[in-house]
């Protein structure tokens, strides 16, 4: 048997694992039924891709998203490991092939989405097939108290039927108990390797401040701190108009959202890394991937939707050990700003039954039809014919594609640039020969001011109507024009497509996902309401208040963030009221040892037996078993 560190050096040219890597393709050679819990970035597909290749046989992986999948079978294929994905839209003798190739063809890797799990064929010859390892990647799916539920999830249940004897590997960067316990059961783990390694950061100090003036108290963090930093804010509109504040108060700043061309990322991200601009000022768009050793401070302007997320944002700060500084800048607007952001975006019932019908109507599916037809789909047309917000028409979709009732085959991509590279003069020039150009050039020159000074992202559907051609002459046209060097094109695809996958039944496709739809949005309420609570919460250290969302409970106060700062400084003795008040708090994240009270809210502990006393007597609290106190709910 070969060491996986060969096959490591050898297939990824990786010198050494990752923390906790080892052990857990360790356990995954040894047949456990393993959990490995890595963070975003942790490295968890080696964890099933290097065990694979080190037995003889297959490996099924589960994962949820098609895209996800096609990168990986590409990697796994550019280092010469056969792999292939079974997405939708393959006929069915093209998967009769395919399948037989995993029997007989030495594929090491089948990657399937958990739908593909409910096609008899695909049962049947997963039963033939050798099967080392079945891989369940970004197992939380499989969770109803996680925010990417999948149902198709469940189905995976299936694959320990017909594979009885092959170990299972979960792997997630969700933390949260109740979505631990609900994998565990869902993939009927005994005993299972669990892998988690606790998500303190004794050098990072978690910050809450209230502020009114939140440019200005940025501006002076950031000048206290003259070291790299990413400012999270809410929209696209605000990257740039916070990078161009920070310029003028001569902060070296650049900005990142999801709708700056991929040259733009590049530049900009760059400039970021090497440290030739101080602060990346992003959406959450900006993130995924980044290794950054020496960020001293990640400062949210505005709320994240939910602990989970901040957390991760968060963490990208003091890789390197140095101490460093994760800051939210709250103050009133906060909790209606997050209300609206993220809650006013949900789709209710009512609302995906609407934009289900239209879409069925728009492709003019039948009743009872439409099973694993695939629609080419243009977005912002769908949202105007039927006037639906756009937001919230993107969520519903997004619902449907989780639930299985339609595939998206790609995000939303509406891009086309142009600019002009020559002079005006010259381009009226080459005009006088090209009239047929004439009506589209001018029209673009009407419609977009800027066209020859700067790339402008422009609107083929519009153009083509003013000037009266269609959009492939318009395009036709545009390439036309590049070619002969008049403009600098960027053409994007801009189709998505939509695969029904259950046939038409209007309502009833629907009611069947009711209640997870209502279970999911309660979801999102309360992780909205957990990150209120969380700067809320002035009692309690901040980073016991993360630690304790996530299920850890026995830890000390980190001595550093925004709450042990303030309680360091006030230390003078507190009245019994304040005792009172602050005990409950700190309660209401669990039990506690007097101790640990006293350490926590840094009163003596003598103040805080009698405190206890007077609670224990008033029935707020009860002392339990491990002789720790508890908070009684009424
Ligand atoms: P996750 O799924 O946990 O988010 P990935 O498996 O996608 O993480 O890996 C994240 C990145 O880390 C990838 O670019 C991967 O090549 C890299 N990586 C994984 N293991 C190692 C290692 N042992 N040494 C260096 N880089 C690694
Ligand atoms: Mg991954």
């Amino acid at each position: 048997m070969e060491h996986p560190i060969n096959i490591l050096e050898r297939y990824w040219k990786f010198t050494a694992f990752k923390p906790n890597q080892e052990a857990i393709i360790n356990a995954v050679l040894e047949g456990e039924d393993t959990f490995a819990l890595l963070p975003t970035g942790g490295g968890k597909s080696l964890c099933f891709q290097i065990p694979a290749l080190v037995k003889e046989g297959i490996c099924i992986v589960i994962s949820p998203l098609i895209a996800l999948m096609k990168d990986q079978v590409q990697q796994l294929n550019n280092k010469g490991i056969k792999a292939m994905a079974l997405t939708s839209g393959i006929s069915y003798s093209e998967l009769d092939t395919l399948l037989d190739n995993c029997i007989y063809g030495n594929y090491k890797f089948l990657y399937l989405s958990p739908e593909r799990l409910q096609q008899e064929l695909v049962q049947d010859r997963i039963r033939l097939m050798n099967v080392n390892l079945i891989a369940v990647d970004e197992a939380h799916c499989i969770s109803q108290w996680g925010s990417d539920f999948r149902p198709a999830y469940k189905n995976i249940t299936l694959l320990r039927q017909l594979q009885p004897s092959t170990n299972v590997i979960a792997l997630t960067a969700s933390a949260k108990p109740e979505v631990i316990e609900d994998i565990t059961k869902e993939l009927d783990f005994i005993q299972p390797k669990i892998f988690k390694q606790s998500f303190y950061r004794p050098n990072l100090g978690y910050m809450v401040y209230h502020e009114n003036d939140k440019y200005y108290r940025i501006e002076s963090i950031l000048k206290k701190y003259s070291a790299s930093s990413i400012i999270y804010v809410r929209n696209r509109k605000l990257t740039l108009e916070l990078s161009s504040f920070l310029k003028s108060k001569n902060i070296t700043a650049t900005h990142y959202h999801g709708g700056l061309s991929n040259d733009e990322k590049d530049a900009n991200m760059n400039a970021w890394l090497n440290n030739q601009k101080q602060v990346m000022v992003a959406t959450n768009a900006f993130g995924m991937g980044i290794d950054k050793p020496d960020v001293k401070t990640v400062i949210h302007l505005n709320l994240p939707e939910s602990i989970e997320s901040y957390f991760q944002e968060a963490g990208r700060v003091g890789r390197n050990g140095d101490k460093a500084f994760a800051v939210i800048l709250k103050n009133n607007s906060d909790a209606v700003l997050v209300k609206n952001q993220f809650l006013k975006v949900l789709p209710t019932v009512n609302f995906v039954k609407q934009v289900y019908r239209k879409l069925c109507s728009y492709f003019q599916i039948s009743y009872g039809e439409g099973e694993y037809i695939t629609n080419d789909f243009d977005f912002n047309t769908f949202c105007k014919t039927y006037s639906f917000s756009s937001i919230l028409c993107y969520n519903t979709l997004l619902l449907l594609d989780r639930n299985s009732v339609i595939t998206l085959s790609k995000q939303f991509k509406n891009k086309v640039t142009v600019q002009f590279i020559i002079s005006s003069s010259a381009l009226f020039n080459y005009l006088e020969t090209h009239q047929e150009l004439n009506l589209i050039v001018k029209s673009m020159l009407r419609m977009y001011g800027g066209i020859f000074d700067h790339i402008t992202k422009i609107d083929l559907k519009r153009i083509a109507e003013k000037a009266s051609v269609t959009e492939s002459e318009l395009i036709n046209a545009l390439h036309e024009l590049e070619n002969n060097q008049i403009i600098s094109l960027d053409l994007a695809k801009t189709d998505a497509q939509i695969t029904f996958i259950q046939p038409r039944e209007d309502d009833k496709t629907i009611n069947r996902i009711a209640t997870i739809i209502e279970q999911q949005n309660k979801l999102k309420q309360q992780q909205v309401k957990s990150m209120l609570d969380y700067i809320k919460n002035d009692t309690v250290c901040k980073s016991m208040q993360l630690l304790a969302y996530f299920g850890e409970k026995d830890v000390k106060p980190c001595g550093i963030c925004s709450v042990c700062a303030s309680t360091k400084k006030e230390s003078k003795p507190q009245d019994i009221n304040t005792i009172k008040k602050r005990i409950i708090e700190l309660l209401e994240n669990g039990d506690l040892s007097s101790r640990l009270i006293s350490t926590t809210l840094n009163c003596s502990e003598k103040d805080v037996k009698t405190v206890l006393k007077l609670l224990l007597e008033h029935n707020i609290i009860a002392i339990t078993q491990t002789n720790t106190y508890k908070l009684k709910h009424l």
